[in-house]
């Protein structure tokens, strides 16, 4: 079991907005990237205070899946910040699912282009069944599922991968789904919300006497 240190801003089981069936979602701390338009904003500092052994998250992982598991989605935050960490990750999980009748697959977001993830940190991507690279741009509104602007490809990375992903790369959404998380220290949102959706939101919440008081989409 690795004994590597991870930063990590949040986790949720099932995540089903980020990839197909009912996933794990590891959301890791820290992004220097500052995409304008941003709705993860408290996912950027690399603040110490977030960081956790991974033997406790992957633990933390095992017991979630008892209820079964598709996938794993990884996201940020940008994962590639901690290479090292996202790397003992990695293998953690193929370890685990090498041991586990349980056939899930690994899907990774980054912000950073995808020639330079295939020239920066091939080992990683060599563990990962999909990849959704490339920097969020703001002006480039899709409607492709998973992905939050035109410019982000959907990318199989193995056999898994391709089996898993091929019919979603060209697929195009009408909503997308947003899934609503309350824990005791804030409210969050998991999905890709689409353009104004978020300020739709904080709106409606308003006309009904509800204010958000500090928002992961304003800096
Ligand atoms: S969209 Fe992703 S990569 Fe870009 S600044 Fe936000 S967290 Fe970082």
């Amino acid at each position: 079991m690795p004994s590597a240190m991870i930063a990590l801003n949040k986790a949720h089981y099932p995540v089903t907005a980020l990839g197909p069936g009912r996933r794990i979602g590891l959301w890791l701390q820290g992004c220097a990237l500052a995409c304008p338009g941003c709705v993860s904003q408290d996912t950027w500092a690399f603040t110490a205070d977030r960081r956790l052994p991974l033997p406790l998250l992957l633990a933390w992982c095992q017991d979630m899946a008892q209820n079964g598991l598709d996938g794993v989605t990884i996201s940020g935050g940008e994962p590639f910040a901690q290479p090292a960490a996202l790397l003992a990750l990695l293998q953690a999980l193929h370890h685990w699912r090498a041991e586990t009748v349980l056939n899930f697959d690994i899907l990774c977001y980054s912000g950073l282009p995808w020639s330079h993830l295939q020239q920066e940190f091939a080992p990683i991507l060599d563990l990962l069944d999909a990849l959704i690279p490339e920097p969020f741009q703001t002006h480039r509104p899709t409607r492709l599922i998973w992905r939050g602007s035109a410019n982000q490809p959907l990318i199989p990375l193995s056999a898994l991968g391709e089996e898993r992903y091929a019919p979603y790369r060209h697929l195009e959404i009408e909503r997308r789904p947003l899934q609503i998380v309350v824990d005791p220290e804030r409210v969050w949102g998991i999905g890709i919300p689409g353009p104004g959706d978020l300020e739709r939101l904080e709106q409606q919440c308003a006309e009904r006497g509800v204010h958000l008081g500090d928002v992961s989409w304003r800096g």
